[in-house]
């Protein structure tokens, strides 16, 4: 006969199905400018590429590297959890970068009304983090793939019909993964 703890970490079980174990990712800090100054240097040259690549017709980055940069950002949902950096805006459903200083409003949310143009649409833009799908991408050292990973290193690792489930379109809102794969 089993005891009462038995009994109840049989249930709990069968409530709770065993989950995998998630994936360890490893804190990552913005580096720090080294004055105000410079940082808000930093800042008004990365707006003025970002602004200047965009040029007089509206130019926008590709699917794929949206869909890199909704990862990057984002997380897939899943096993990769969205970036620290990643802020809610005080408008509902509207997101921005913490790590870039550029603040809440409309122009800096990473993905915008539909009709509008987002940040993640500019051809060229930096990332305080240097992700994937960011101009200033840097790629990962072997020291990333000892775990505690980064996340960097699970983006550059991903495969292609994962990254593939990440509905973008090149104005719109990101759609959760989970609710596009297909059923089993
Ligand atoms: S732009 Fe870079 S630092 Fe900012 S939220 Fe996206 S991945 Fe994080």
């Amino acid at each position: 006969m089993a005891c009462n703890s038995c009994r109840k970490n049989n249930m709990s079980e069968s409530q709770n199905p065993v989950t995998p174990n998630p994936v360890p990712f490893r804190k990552e800090e913005v580096p720090i400018a080294t004055n105000g100054i410079a940082k808000k240097m930093n800042m008004v040259k990365s707006f003025a590429t970002a602004l200047t690549s965009r040029g007089l017709t509206n130019e926008k980055v590709s699917k794929a590297t949206k869909q890199l940069r909704v990862l990057s950002c984002f997380g897939n949902g899943d096993v990769l959890p969205p970036c620290e950096q990643l802020k809610k805006s005080t408008e509902s459903g509207k997101h921005f970068c913490g790590g870039c200083g550029c603040g809440d409003k409309k122009g800096t949310w990473l993905i915008s009304d539909s009709d509008s143009y987002s940040k993640l649409d500019y051809p060229k833009l930096n990332c305080p983090l240097q992700m994937p799908g960011f101009t200033n991408y840097k790629e990962s050292t072997p020291d990333e793939a000892v775990s505690p990973i980064t996340r960097r290193y699970y983006v550059e690792n991903i495969s292609y019909r994962e990254l593939e489930k990440i509905s973008v379109t090149l104005h719109g809102a990101p759609i959760d993964p989970k609710k596009t794969a297909p059923n089993p």
